[in-house]
Formats: C-alpha cells, sequence, structure tokens
C-alpha cells in the first residue's frame, strides 16, 4: 500500500485526498459489498454512485452490449437518451420535461446557473455557506470549502446554511437580504442553487416545507429555484426526488452521482421556457454527453430500480435504519439526523463537535469491515448512505458495529 500511495503523490501530485489514515485499496465490487488487495471484504454504507449494487450484472450488460454496438454522440440521432429522458422526465413533474445529459454533476450545475442567466438576465446567485455544487470555475465559487482565489465573486452570495434548529422565515430572511443586496448591486437575481436536503450542508433535519417562504422570496424577484439533485436524486431519500420530499417545484433539477451507477452521466432537466431562453442564449454541446453508451448505463440503472422496487425499498430501510440509529446510546451522539438511505449521528463533546472522535470512529469502522463518511461544517457528522438494496439485516450489522466501536469511546 506505502508503494501505490508513494506512486500516486509521485503521478497525481499533492493533496489529492483519500479516505483514512490507512486508505483502503479497493479491487472488486459486488452488490452492498467489497473487497481489498488483501481479500478483506467491506459492507459498503457510504457510497450512492453505485446506486443499485456494485457491478449490478444488469447494468454491467447493458454497458457491454452498447460498447460493443455503437458509441458516438448526441450529433447522431439515437433512441437512447431521448429513452433515458423520457423515463426521468416522466418522475418530475412541475413541467420538467427537457433535459441535456452531460458527465458530470458539476457540469450539470454550471448549465443550470447559465440556465437561470439566459431566462433572467442577470448574473446575482445565492447558495448557502457550507455547501459543494461541483468544481467548474462558476460552481466552484457556490462551493465554501475552499474560497476561490481573489474571493467569492460580488454577483454571489452566501446565506447561512440551515441546522437542524433554523426556521423556514429565519432561512427565508437571510435569502430576501441577499436578494437585496444583489438588486442594489445591480447584479439582479438569476436565481438560487440548493440541495433540497442539504447533504453537504451536513443533512440538518428540516421538515416538509421548510423552503416555502424561500421559494416565494426567489420568484417574487424574478429567480429561478436551481434544485442540485445529485444526492439526493433517484430515490435515495425514499421518494424520486428530494424536492419531492421537500414540497417545492424547481424550475431546473441536476442530477449526476447515481444516475447511471457509476458510468460517468448527469444531467440537467427543465422546463420548455428555461430550456429555449438557454437554447436561444447559449450554443450547447457535449461530446460525451448522453452517448448511446452512457444512456444504456442510466435505462439500465432505471430498469433495476423499477424491477426491484427501490424507491419504496429506501423508504422502508431508512425508517429501520433510523429506528436503529435512534435506539443507539452514547454521550456524544447528540442528534440523529436522515431521511430514507442517507442518515447520520451529530457527535459533540461539551457542546463542542467531537470531530478527532469522529475520524476515529469513521477509521475503526472501516478497520472492522464498514465503509462510513462524514460530512457538516466541523466534519462531525457520521454519514451513512449505501446503495439502495441494502437489507434490513446488512443495516443491523453496520449499526450494530457502530454500536462498538462507538462503546470503545465511552469516556
Ligand atoms: N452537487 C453536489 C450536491 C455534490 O455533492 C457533488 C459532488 N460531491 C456535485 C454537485 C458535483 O458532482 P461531480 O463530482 O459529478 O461533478
Amino acid at each position: 500500500m506505502s508503494d501505490l500511495l508513494t506512486r500516486r503523490a509521485q503521478r497525481l501530485g499533492p493533496n489529492v485526498p483519500t479516505f483514512y489514515d490507512r486508505p483502503v485499496h479497493l479491487v472488486r465490487g459486488e452488490g452492498l459489498w467489497l473487497w481489498d488487495d488483501t481479500g478483506k471484504r467491506y459492507l459498503d454504507c457510504y457510497n450512492n454512485v453505485p446506486h443499485v449494487g456494485h457491478c449490478h450484472p444488469h447494468v454491467v450488460a447493458a454497458i457491454a452490449r452498447q460498447a460493443g454496438t455503437l458509441n458516438t454522440h448526441t450529433r447522431y440521432l439515437h433512441t437512447g437518451v431521448l429513452d433515458a429522458l423520457d423515463r426521468i422526465t416522466a418522475t418530475l413533474g412541475h413541467g420538467l420535461s427537457q433535459g441535456i445529459m452531460v458527465c458530470t454533476g458539476s457540469e450539470a450545475n454550471d448549465i443550470a446557473l447559465r440556465m437561470a442567466q439566459a431566462v433572467t438576465g442577470a448574473t446575482g446567485i445565492i447558495a448557502t455557506d457550507n455547501t459543494y455544487h461541483g468544481n467548474t470555475t462558476a460552481t466552484a465559487q457556490l462551493s465554501t470549502r475552499r474560497p476561490p482565489i481573489g474571493g467569492y465573486p460580488p454577483h454571489v452570495r452566501l446565506v447561512p446554511a440551515p441546522e437542524s434548529n433554523t426556521s423556514a422565515e429565519n432561512f427565508a430572511a437571510h435569502v430576501a437580504k441577499a436578494i437585496a443586496e444583489l438588486q442594489a448591486a445591480g447584479f439582479g437575481l438569476s436565481g438560487m442553487m440548493l440541495c433540497p436536503v442539504f447533504a453537504n450542508e451536513g443533512l440538518p433535519n428540516v421538515a416538509p416545507g421548510f423552503l416555502n417562504a424561500t421559494v416565494r422570496a426567489v420568484r417574487d424577484a424574478g429567480g429561478l429555484v436551481l434544485c442540485d439533485e445529485v444526492q439526493p436524486g433517484f430515490g435515495r431519500c425514499g421518494q424520486w426526488w428530494g424536492h419531492d420530499w421537500l414540497e417545492i417545484a424547481p424550475d431546473v433539477v441536476t442530477l449526476g452521482k447515481p444516475m447511471a451507477n457509476g458510468h460517468p452521466v448527469a444531467a440537467v432537466i427543465a422546463t420548455e421556457p428555461v430550456m429555449q431562453a438557454f437554447r436561444t442564449a447559449f450554443g450547447y454541446f457535449n461530446t460525451f454527453g448522453g452517448n448511446p453508451v452512457s444512456a444504456a448505463a442510466v435505462n439500465a440503472t432505471l430498469d433495476v430500480i423499477e424491477a426491484d422496487d427501490l424507491v419504496n425499498h429506501a423508504a422502508a430501510m431508512g425508517r429501520h435504519a433510523l429506528d436503529r440509529m435512534h435506539a443507539l446510546s452514547h454521550p456524544a451522539i447528540t442528534e440523529i439526523r436522515g431521511n430514507g438511505l442517507f442518515f447520520g449521528a451529530v457527535l459533540e463533546r461539551d457542546g463542542q463537535p467531537a470531530t478527532a472522535l469522529a475520524i476515529r470512529i469513521v477509521e475503526e469502522m472501516k478497520d472492522r469491515g464498514v465503509l462510513i463518511g462524514r460530512i457538516g461544517r466541523h466534519m462531525n457528522i457520521l454519514k451513512m448512505r449505501p446503495p439502495l438494496p441494502i437489507t434490513a439485516g446488512q443495516i443491523d450489522l453496520a449499526i450494530n458495529t457502530l454500536a462498538d466501536v462507538l462503546g470503545a469511546h465511552e469516556e
């Protein structure tokens, strides 16, 4: 392993993140399970990209079949991209009926930002102050882990990310203030981009209706509501989309990570008028986006979600997981958070974020063969986000292991 770390540092350069103090060298995956180079097996309770399970044979076969038949791009006619977008838009309401397939969530969000500019003629944009929307120049300006060189540009306003006890009115008031500032500065408002479960913010327990006042404020100012569904989308939270759960109607949604079970596919879906404004304002072509192999991967992933009823499964398993999480008793756990198969525990000591403890717990869980992660402003929130086909027995295994590992840190 140390050879591999040295090779990585030499070839990839410095500061390339790995998980864990002692990183894992994974060589194989199947369903909920991963194996490392020593043959050790891990239960994957972290990765949302292998949405229907690692290396699902139906998706693998569809990719292989299409790769052996034809792979071009969307300048030639092909049914694959249309079938995929037909099926996705059928799960979305609110007139979200037209889409562009791209390769990453960052690209999708980049387009969403440009759509908002095309519709409004304005550039002002709002996001939360503890989020991540991507790695392009424009989306990185809305991403707060590392501030952009030169600082945040003046057309970007970041409002305080909600906590579980933030009121809807308080959050909306910050948004209204940001809108007023953008208008006063002459940028106007193009829109607000947000993840409807505030995943990177730390998954606060906000209730349906939480964003109603915010959405009203954005709309009243002529802005668009851009929902980044990269994390909650495709059923993770027991409903097809995070905005379904929050009961809001976006103008644009962006999709990514789980969309093709690991094949690099993402998309932006908009209403017809929004798409028309975008297509009029910008020429857009994406060489790889929507290619026949990617489309086959999406369609096969959707096949499995539908055939195995994974959205309802996520709801049922999410209830089981949250019941088990709430039953955990440990002095450092101050809150259980979650929604469907996206859940976690806030760790604090003496009212302060217990980040060091969270790091140790994640590392020891890995040593015990269960992969989980951390989120939140202080990275002190344990994060569990398994592939959707997880069983109740596997959830029990993960949470029993968590109870044991936490138990070794009772002091
Ligand atoms: N939006 C959210 C909410 C994300 O969590 C991420 C990735 N972590 C992205 C966008 C960017 O997606 P990608 O890495 O595919 O560009």
